[in-house]
């Protein structure tokens, strides 16, 4: 019997890596908080892998083999301290259902249509996490300048913050989250995918794409967690109304 409980204890433990560890709402930040809720130390208790922001909408978070890192307006990548606090944020730990080579992508439509293909053959109702390794012909990023208070909404700073990069035959890695349809009005549904160079010195949002030859790794993900913030400006969102359109635009720059 002891035996018995122990062994489900473990299988207890093991799925518990996969879970989205999700920090406030998109619509949140779509609607200008921008304050960190979680710090960079107690997200890397939920997750290795993911994608975010930090407090003030200081640059554009990468997380990769359980370090976190900044992707600055200015274009620099820094790792970010474990007091650090996070605005926004989707990680999980990354544990490899399926992995795959990606030769000859030439852009970021045929990118979505080989990612959305894999998700209909899995589910379309669950999430997935990826990371996609290897050297890329061109890659389109953005990142943004931090804010300072009282906050704009996201697509206001977008049109006067944002900075674009486009680097070319870059070796690195894109991490990106899926989310199924039924999150529409807590984060944004299908694919979200950020870019970090092998070197750790260029990275962002990811926009556009042209993959040489990657490796793709897949991980199912089965549950969802989300930490709300507790201050007032989030308190007093109206989150019925629709955002969808803000969404595309600040997703896509489009
Ligand atoms: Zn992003």
């Amino acid at each position: 019997m002891i035996n018995t409980s122990k062994s489900k204890d473990l299988n207890c433990s093991d799925g518990s890596r996969d879970v989205i560890y999700q920090v406030s709402l998109l619509q949140g930040l779509i609607n200008g908080d921008y304050y960190g809720s979680v710090s960079v130390g107690e997200l890397k208790q939920h997750g290795d892998t993911g994608i975010g922001t930090f407090n003030g909408l200081n640059g554009e978070l990468i997380m990769l083999d359980g370090e976190v890192y900044r992707a600055a307006g200015d274009g620099s990548v820094e790792v970010v301290s474990d007091d650090e606090t996070i605005s926004f944020s989707v990680v999980t730990f990354l544990d490899a259902d399926e992995t795959k080579k990606l030769n000859e992508i030439p852009d970021f439509d045929t990118l979505h249509n080989k990612l959305n293909h894999m998700v209909q053959q899995r589910g379309m109702n669950r999430f997935y996490m990826i990371r996609i390794e290897g050297t890329f012909r061109e890659i389109n990023v953005r990142s943004v300048y931090a804010q300072e208070e009282p906050y704009k909404r996201l697509t206001e700073v977008l049109e006067c913050d944002q900075t674009f990069f486009m680097y070319e035959n870059i070796e690195g890695t894109m991490v990106g989250v899926y989310c199924p349809p039924y999150m529409a009005a807590l984060n944004a549904v299908g694919w979200h995918l950020h870019f970090i160079s092998g070197d750790k010195t260029k990275g962002g949002h990811v926009l556009g794409v042209n993959i040489a030859d990657a490796v793709l790794t897949w991980d199912d993900i089965d549950g969802f967690e989300v930490r709300l913030p507790q201050n007032k400006l989030f308190a007093g969102f109206d989150f019925t109304v629709d955002q969808s359109e803000d969404i595309k635009k600040i997703e896509t720059n489009q």
